[in-house]
């Protein structure tokens, strides 16, 4: 083991009360070279102000294209450990559930072949093990499939799909998030680990519009929860809410995004007709309502963090789909909408930024979709929708 570095600049990012990633780092560097390396070469990127990070190459296990990200530094003579440092994916378990004895095997795999740095987990929801050197690729992707592991998606391919905890924990959930997440990534197995695509393409499903896993934010198919039916009033439950000191009328009457419910210290009433299921006043009342009727889901496609365009939100392209499996419906038309994609779509461009540059019109016909109310982002501005004199005629 070579000699500890001077880190005087990370120090400063152990002050405070909050945890930090320096501290968990030299915890690491006392058993690992590689990890000993890294805090050298952050603290030379720190101090020269610059990263010494270079893109270097493509690197992967055999029959894969996707799953490592190679990472090499630019001055492996002064940090030799850290020449290579590739990061692996491992397909996170749907909803985040595990066993601390599974979560105990990853890390034994890892420390075996790895810097034992993970990140759990990574914002496409894969583990994240940071670390290793390109000889080590084959023997740590051959032992973590021996125990049943899988590699994630990287580069231009599926994304590993994620959900909330759904069922598991939520009785808010409106569908199977996990088995839904489970079944799209066995049946897309080949779209995850071999990239063909334009860009990145993620899924992620919640089980209702609280929106846990943050996924009309964060992916290119957001899979949400939702119902048919009314919203059924416990009055009792609603005035026992009141007793205790919340203020209906400011606190729910007044957030309804749809104006739609009224309270006149008696009785709360819901115009289901005009809500729109966002899940407010649910979650705050949470004994005094609770949905009801048919589930199923809604289909938004199209958000992503800013890359050529700004930052968007996922559009509604589906109001309402049922979801039971084997989900063929929902399959259809994630493949549908990658054909599309991928015989317009520039390289690094992703669907939403596809619907933005060719149009609403162009998407809908491609995946074979007629224009509804529910798909209007914003009223009053131009019309995303022209129609054709042949369908003004029908
Ligand atoms: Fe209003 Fe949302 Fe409650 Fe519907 S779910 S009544 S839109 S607050």
């Amino acid at each position: 083991m070579s000699k500890k570095h001077e880190t005087p600049l990370l120090d400063e990012l152990e002050k405070g009360p909050w945890p930090s990633f320096v501290k968990e780092l030299k915890k690491a560097a006392a058993k690992k070279e590689s990890a000993n390396d890294l805090l050298g070469a952050l603290e030379q990127c720190y101090k020269d102000n610059r990263t010494h990070w270079k893109h270097g190459g493509i690197v992967g296990v055999r029959g894969y294209g996707a799953g490592v990200i190679g990472r090499y530094s630019d001055i492996p003579e002064q940090f030799p450990g850290v020449a290579h440092f590739h990061t692996v994916r491992i397909n996170q378990t749907s909803g985040f559930f595990y066993t601390s004895k599974a979560l105990r095997e990853v890390c034994d795999i890892w420390d075996k072949y790895g810097s034992g740095l993970t990140n759990f987990h990574g914002s496409t929801g894969d583990m994240i093990l940071l670390g290793t050197n390109t000889e080590s690729l084959e023997p740590l992707f051959a032992e973590y499939s021996s125990h049943g592991w899988d590699l994630g998606g990287s580069g231009s391919a599926m994304r590993t799909p994620s959900c909330c905890v759904g069922p598991g924990r939520c009785e808010w959930s409106n569908i199977d998030t996990l088995d839904i997440t489970y079944d799209l990534t066995q049946e897309f197995q080949d779209e995850m680990h071999r990239p063909a695509f334009p860009y990145k393409f993620k899924i992620k499903t919640s089980g209702c519009a609280v929106d846990c896993i943050a996924s009309i934010a964060r992916a290119d198919l957001s899979i949400i929860g939702t119902w048919k039916g009314d919203i059924k009033i416990d009055q009792a439950e609603v005035q026992s809410y009141a007793k205790k000191g919340m203020d209906i009328n400011a606190e729910i009457v007044n957030m309804c995004p749809t104006k739609c419910m009224s309270y006149d210290g008696k009785e709360l009433k819901i115009d289901n007709e005009n809500c729109n299921r966002c899940m407010h006043c649910i979650a705050k009342m949470t004994k005094a309502l609770r949905p009801s009727g048919e589930r199923g889901a809604t289909l938004l496609v199209g958000s992503k963090a800013p890359f050529v365009v700004g930052a968007l939100l996922s559009w509604v392209i589906v109001p309402f789909m049922k979801l039971e499996p084997p989900y063929t419906e929902l399959k259809e038309f994630i493949r549908k909408m990658w054909e599309w994609w991928d015989e317009h779509g520039k390289n690094r461009e992703r669907i939403g930024e596809l619907i933005e540059r060719k149009g609403m019109r162009d998407f809908l016909e491609a995946v074979g979709l007629d224009p509804l109310p529910q798909m209007v982002k914003e009223p009053r501005r131009d019309p995303f929708y022209f129609w054709k004199p042949e369908e003004l005629e029908k």
